[in-house]
């Protein structure tokens, strides 16, 4: 059975890419930092729809506790096909004047620092040259890599974009090695993220600015990384899809 671990599996488009990823026959990884309920929900939620699963608790930003959940996924015996990098962290809207060096750096160590990590410890087991047997990496970015969220968070749309090019660089430094490396950057989508910068309301308000007028849900990001990880997708590598609704 391949194995899929999803970093902030236990939420919003992580929690909507386990249950997809469990659907199609995906042995699952939820990974999560703090809310442990909401990650053993989503373990309960694939059993009693007869999928597989099991949750691990890491700090992705904390290179020890990376490791273990790696070898806690090596301990069950899991053979590791697919990571999909979506654990993601934003703070206060605020203008570049409010920065702290301390939250920039949180920012990074998460969503960048965090993601590497992964990568590395995901390579070493899929890597052909490693003995592995291959396998597929998604890259949940952001269209704020694009934009840059002037006056909302530079510092989260900086490591976006940190993250577009840990996409592309890993697909070439990998595509020998019989692993692909794609992401997806997500416009405005239904989660609990927008409140975490103060605006909970935020998909409603920018929904007239998106070309197909609404916001997005959880489940049409995770059908994008379901396809990138996919065997539908077995020649894209280095490719980033922009689920964002036209924007
Ligand atoms: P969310 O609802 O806030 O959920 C975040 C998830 O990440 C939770 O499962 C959380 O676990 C986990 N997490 C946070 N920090 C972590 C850490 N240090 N280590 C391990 N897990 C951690 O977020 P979301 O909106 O679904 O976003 C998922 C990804 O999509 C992020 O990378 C985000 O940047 C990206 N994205 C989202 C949108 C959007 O509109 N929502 C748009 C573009 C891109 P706990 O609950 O245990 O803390």
């Amino acid at each position: 059975m391949k194995t899929a671990l999803v970093t902030g599996g236990s939420r919003g488009i992580g929690r909507a890419t386990a249950l997809l990823l469990a659907q199609q026959g995906y042995q699952v990884a939820v990974n999560y930092h703090q809310r442990e309920a909401a990650a053993s929900e989503v373990v309960t939620l694939i059993h009693q729809r007869g999928g597989k699963a099991f949750s691990v608790q890491a700090d992705i930003a904390d290179e020890e506790q990376v490791v273990t959940m790696f070898r806690t996924l090596d301990r069950h015996g899991a053979v590791l096909h697919a990571l999909v990098n979506n654990a993601g962290i934003l703070f206060q809207q605020a203008g570049i004047e409010e920065l702290s060096a301390e939250r920039i750096n949180r920012v990074f160590a998460t969503n960048v620092t965090g993601a590497f990590l992964c990568c590395r410890e995901a390579v070493k087991r899929m890597s052909l040259r490693h003995g592995g047997q291959g396998g597929a990496i998604v890259n949940v970015s952001s269209a704020a890599a694009r934009s840059g969220a002037p006056h909302e968070y530079i510092d989260y749309a900086a490591s976006k974009g940190a993250m577009d090019t840990l996409t592309k660089g890993l697909s070439l430094e990998v595509a020998a090695q019989g692993i692909r490396v794609n992401g997806v950057r997500p416009g405005f989508i239904y989660t609990d993220m927008h409140a975490d910068g103060g605006e909970a309301g935020r998909v409603d308000r920018m929904a007239p600015t998106i070309p197909l007028q609404r916001g997005g849900e959880p489940e049409e990001i995770a059908q994008a990384i379901l396809w990138l990880l996919s065997d539908a997708a077995s020649y894209i590598t280095g490719s980033i899809i922009d689920a964002a609704g036209g924007r």
